[in-house]
């Protein structure tokens, strides 16, 4: 599977989606998610053999699309260059806590990558795709700590988190491909 591949995929399942993750968005922030998404993604499907997540960032800009391009490049270094998908998503984790001052359980997208990152200590795909969609389905009843989502009514209380789907939307068609190469 090359990223190539993986890269056009993910811009076709997200335009497929967008309406859906421009809806989630618009209950807990500026309602811009797939937007944002489809932007980068349309420019990684044209940039060149390792150049897509870093598109991505420059295409989708702000702190999301910082934030997605880390976990994209490690995607991209594992397609590209075989990278251990693991550790690769490890740092990407700890970039992510850092550079956007989250931790587990603050209802963003490290509520479904920090539980795959778990899963994947034992190299199974499919367990931390299973994993992230646990932990997306948990952020429902989570109190937003971080974003916008903080100063909607409840923190956001019943409402998913955009960025856990999207991210969890990543690692299954990862896992998708992965098995169908
Ligand atoms: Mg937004």
């Amino acid at each position: 599977m090359s990223a190539e591949r993986y890269f056009n995929a993910l811009r076709e399942k997200v335009a497929g989606d967008m309406a859906h993750l421009n809806a989630l968005d618009a209950a807990l922030g500026d309602g811009d998610h797939g937007t944002t998404l489809l932007r980068g993604l349309t420019s990684a499907a044209r940039a060149a053999e390792g150049q897509r997540a870093k598109a991505f960032m420059r295409a989708s800009g702000g702190a999301s699309g910082t934030l997605f391009g880390l976990v994209l490049h490690e995607i991209e270094q594992h397609l590209e260059a075989g990278a251990d998908l693991g550790a690769g998503l490890a740092r990407a984790e700890a970039r992510i806590c850092d550079l956007g001052q989250v931790k587990p359980g603050d209802k963003s997208m490290i509520d479904a990558l920090s539980p795959a990152v778990q899963a994947l200590q034992g190299g199974d795909l499919a367990a931390a795709v299973a994993a992230a969609g646990a932990g997306r389905d948990a952020t429902v009843e989570m109190i937003a700590r971080r974003g916008r989502a903080q100063y909607v009514e409840g923190g956001g209380q019943g409402h998913m988190d955009p960025g856990a789907v999207s991210l969890t939307m990543m690692l299954a068609l990862l896992a998708e491909t992965e098995a169908a190469a």
